[in-house]
């Protein structure tokens, strides 16, 4: 064999950079079981779920019996794993869909997170081994019609009554709102902002369905409204006051929004890959022009060049250093970068691109849901413009 073709054959295509040698053995194992489970369990079905629009609620018992729900948390019932198993866990699991990503980010990241860091040892106690199994499913309430970016203008209210607490308000775009048993709920009270953990089936809550998504349909989305919803004084996470609490939340679940963005992009390579090396125009593989050629490169490099921001963040996590600056820099960077190889991946697939016999559009249409929640582009621009200038240019 020349030494060209052994050069040639060194370089695994999926993974080019032989970034596979920064893993452990632990945490390469976690990664190939969530693989394992994607390819057995949800690849065969998400082009159907996401076609009707359904999130199929009985997984949420494997991914539990998995270890994915508060996978990196400590006690009562979760895995406890290191950070960049979390991550990996995501990528995996975004690799297959953006909506089972968003479903245990949602649970681990946003709703149990909170109980876990912030809540009474009686909160603890009560939600968190039934989340970590699956048996019980959390959102997370911040978003408003009227308050986005700006989680600060938030309307709803959080009042006192006697020992109780009176909730009032709309929250908006709520992730697993409608299949909710417990609702974290972020709302305005006297001392700032407060966070409760409000059971959904409390008297004057609703869970609405948004319709209609033509992105992240494999993930049910929700209105909730709550009228005079009363709840106990043992409802309030004691932990914390003011918007320290959701948005420590977010920068959890951004983590693992950084290393499931290149799950996706990974998803979008491999598929424009295959198809341009089967696919023959004008007598030969479409893989053999150079125009082609270049956008297979580019998406390679993309694709490891994220996957290398994502382990190094994942790392400083785990050393106890990551700043959330730095987060934003993995999400801003990452979602983009997915994004830009998910609309040339559609590209390379022609019309096949269009349908969802093939993941490639869904994967584009997913990322631009992640692109905008848990801060849009912009603000994570600003966050990084705030973190190098020192100057806050948010309003
Ligand atoms: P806006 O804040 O109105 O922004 C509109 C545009 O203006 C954006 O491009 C934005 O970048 C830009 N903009 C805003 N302010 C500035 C500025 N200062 N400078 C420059 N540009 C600016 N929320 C939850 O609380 N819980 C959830 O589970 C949840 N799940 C979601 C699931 C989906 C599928 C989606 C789409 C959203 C979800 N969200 C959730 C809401 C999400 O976090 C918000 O959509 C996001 O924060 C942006 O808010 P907005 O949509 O109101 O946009």
């Amino acid at each position: 064999m020349s030494n060209a073709a052994n050069i040639h054959r060194a370089n695994d295509p999926h993974d080019f950079l032989n970034l596979q040698t920064l893993v452990d053995s632990e945490e390469l194992a976690i990664q190939q079981s969530v693989r394992r489970f994607v390819e057995d369990r949800v690849l065969p079905e998400i082009g159907d779920w996401y076609d009707e629009g359904v999130f199929p609620r009985d997984l949420a018992k494997e991914m539990g019996s998995l270890g994915l729900l508060g996978m990196h948390l400590e006690g009562y019932g979760c895995a406890g794993t290191n950070a960049v198993s979390y991550g990996l866990a995501c990528l995996e699991l975004e690799a297959g869909d953006s909506g089972f990503r968003s479903f245990v980010s949602v649970q681990g990241s946003l709703a149990m997170f909170p109980i876990h860091a912030f809540g009474s040892e009686e909160q603890k106690q009560q939600w968190l081994p039934g989340m970590a199994a699956g048996e019980l499913i959390g959102c997370f309430g911040l978003t408003e019609p009227d308050s986005g970016s700006d989680p600060g203008s938030m309307r709803t209210t959080a009042r006192r009554d006697g020992t109780d607490w009176i909730l009032n308000g709309t929250k908006m775009w709520i992730t697993n709102g409608p299949i909710a048993d417990v609702a974290i709920i972020w709302a305005r009270a006297e001392e700032g902002i407060r966070g409760f953990v409000v059971p959904t089936t409390t008297p004057g809550f609703t869970a609405n369905t948004v319709h209609k998504k033509a992105s992240l349909r494999a993930s049910v989305t929700g209105e909730l409204v709550l009228e005079d919803v009363r709840l106990p004084e043992t409802a309030v996470l004691p932990g914390v006051v003011g918007l320290r609490g959701p948005l420590s939340c977010l920068n959890e679940a951004r983590f693992g929004i950084l290393f499931g963005a290149v799950g996706a992009g990974r998803a979008c390579y491999e598929s424009a890959l295959a198809y341009s090396i089967s696919r023959e125009q004008f007598g030969q593989s479409i893989a053999g022009f150079q125009l082609v050629q270049r956008k297979l490169v580019e998406m390679m490099i993309s694709v490891n060049r994220s996957t290398l921001v994502a382990l190094h963040l994942g790392r400083l996590k785990d050393a106890g250093t990551l700043t959330p600056a730095q987060v934003s820099f993995g999400k801003m960077d990452n979602v983009r970068q997915a994004l830009d190889v998910a609309r040339e991946a559609r590209n390379s697939l022609g019309a096949n691109g269009i349908t969802l016999e093939y993941p490639v559009i869904r994967h584009m249409n997913n990322l631009e849901s992640v692109y905008t929640y848990e801060g849009t582009n912009e603000i994570h621009t600003l966050a990084l413009g705030h973190a190098i200038t020192g100057i806050a240019a948010y309003r």
